[in-house]
C-alpha cells in the first residue's frame, strides 16, 4: 500500500489548483484526497454564473473518488493561494464521506497547517442522526 506524504499531496493540490474555473472570484483552489489504497484524486473549484451552483475543490475530489468507487481515505490536502480552509458545507461531506482525517492546508508561499475533520467539524449532523428511532 503507497503512503503519501503531505509533500506529495501538496503537489497534487497545487496542480489541480491550476484547472480552477474560477472566473468571477479568480481564487483558485486545487484538492488532492488520498484512499487508503494510495490512488489520489483531484478536485478544483469549478464556479458557475449562477453562484449558488459553483462546487468546492474538495466535493470535486471527493465526488471523483466516489465515482471511482472508492469509500475510505487517509488524507486531504487543499491549496490555495492564501491558505483557505474547507468551507462549511465542504467540512459536512468530508465529515459524511471521508470521516476523520487529516487535512493538510497548503498556501502558495509555503505555509502549511494541520486539521483533522473532527476539529474543522466538532458536532456534526450525520447518518447517527438518522436512524429510524430518531426518526416519528
Ligand atoms: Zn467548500
Amino acid at each position: 500500500m503507497e503512503t503519501a506524504k503531505p509533500e506529495v499531496l501538496k503537489q497534487h493540490a497545487k496542480k489541480a489548483a491550476t484547472f480552477s474555473h474560477s472566473p468571477f472570484s479568480h481564487y483558485p483552489v486545487g484538492a488532492a484526497l488520498l484512499a487508503v489504497d494510495g490512488t489520489i484524486f483531484h478536485g478544483c473549484n469549478i464556479e458557475s454564473s449562477s453562484y449558488g451552483l459553483t462546487v468546492c475543490a474538495e466535493r470535486n475530489a471527493i465526488a471523483a473518488a466516489v465515482v471511482s468507487g472508492h469509500k475510505e481515505f487517509k488524507a486531504l490536502a487543499v491549496f490555495s493561494n492564501n491558505g483557505a480552509t474547507p468551507c462549511g458545507a465542504c467540512r459536512q461531506v468530508i465529515w459524511d464521506i471521508c470521516g476523520d482525517i487529516p487535512i493538510y492546508i497548503f498556501t502558495k508561499d509555503g505555509q502549511s497547517e494541520i486539521y483533522r475533520s473532527k476539529d474543522l467539524l466538532p458536532a456534526p449532523f450525520d447518518d447517527t442522526k438518522l436512524q429510524k428511532e430518531s426518526n416519528p
